[in-house]
């Protein structure tokens, strides 16, 4: 229910001459097409980002649908620790922006328990990893899991790390704050917009999307950078991932900085 009013207010505001000059246009509005466009607006004036999705906003033919999605720090790679720690604090603000509290907010802490070999690589690095990163856990072990977990049974072999910043993040909801606070923010939504074509504009430095709405009619649109959060679909649109792969860059995490997929000018070659 939270967005589905915000998008359809805002698709019917939507100009069809404003679309064909966008900053971004996000393909594929999963939650990483819809955390795309959030992220892309928030903080800017003046931005113009649309988020274009082939069905219906939520719909649930991709990954992003359903009740629950685990959220935990506790990899064995500082990294994504990182990222996660980040993460808490996103999903506390996300909720804050749309209005949600309580037991509405999008997170929740249940705490999370991994179970490995004793002795084994994996644990040594995820416990090594835990206290560099300074975070709380306990070691169980496998009669301790059992104690306080009954529904499992594990022998001696078996070592339990149990964290309690771990938890769900309620999945519908997530997407549809997302989309919520995009709207809020001036972004636009188009569900019903399949990308059948993407090509460099031949005048400008600009790129040329093509999209199939409900009536089978054609919208065209023209935006300075496109965002391909397509999910599995990727695969099945060669001359569109062709075209990225040539102009594609990805940001590394390690360096945090842009890196061209071709290693120069990623607008330039
Ligand atoms: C059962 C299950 C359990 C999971 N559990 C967890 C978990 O506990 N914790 C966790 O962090 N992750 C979990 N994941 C993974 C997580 O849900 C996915 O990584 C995430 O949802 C992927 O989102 P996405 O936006 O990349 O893909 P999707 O949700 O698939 O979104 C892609 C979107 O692109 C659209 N699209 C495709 N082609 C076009 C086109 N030509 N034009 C317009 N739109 C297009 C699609 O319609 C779709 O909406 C789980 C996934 C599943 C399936």
């Amino acid at each position: 229910m939270l967005a589905t009013k915000y998008i359809a207010r805002n698709y019917r505001n939507i100009s069809r001459r404003w679309i064909k000059t966008l900053d971004v246009a996000v393909v594929g509005g999963g939650i990483m097409g819809s955390s795309s466009a959030y992220h892309l607006m928030k903080g800017k004036r003046d931005f113009k980002v649309g988020l274009f999705e082939q069905f219906e906003l939520g719909h649930i033919f991709g990954s992003s649908h359903g009740d629950a999605r685990l959220i935990r720090p506790t990899y064995p790679d500082e990294t994504y620790v990182g990222m996660c720690m980040i993460s808490f604090e996103g999903w506390d603000e996300l909720s804050d922006e749309v209005g949600l509290k309580g037991d509405d907010k999008l997170q929740h802490m249940t705490g999370g328990l991994e179970i490995g070999t004793k002795g084994s690589d994996a644990v040594r690095l995820l416990e090594e990893t835990l206290i560099k990163m300074g975070l709380q856990f306990s070691i169980m072990d496998g009669g301790d899991i059992s104690k306080s977990f009954p529904q499992f049974s594990f022998d001696s072999d078996f070592i339990g790390i149990y964290c309690e910043k771990s938890g769900v993040l309620r999945a519908d909801d997530c997407l549809k704050a997302y989309n919520k606070a995009t709207t809020m923010m001036g972004g636009l939504l188009f569900p019903h917009h399949t990308l059948k074509s993407l090509s460099k504009h031949p005048d400008s430095d600009t790129f040329l999307l093509e999209f199939e709405i409900k009536s089978g009619e054609i919208e065209r649109v023209e935006s300075k950078e496109v965002v391909l959060t397509a999910g599995p679909w990727t695969s099945s649109q060669k001359p569109v991932t062709f075209l990225l792969i040539k102009y594609l860059c990805r940001w590394d995490l390690r360096t945090s900085r842009y890196i061209s997929a071709c290693s120069c000018d990623p607008r330039g070659c």
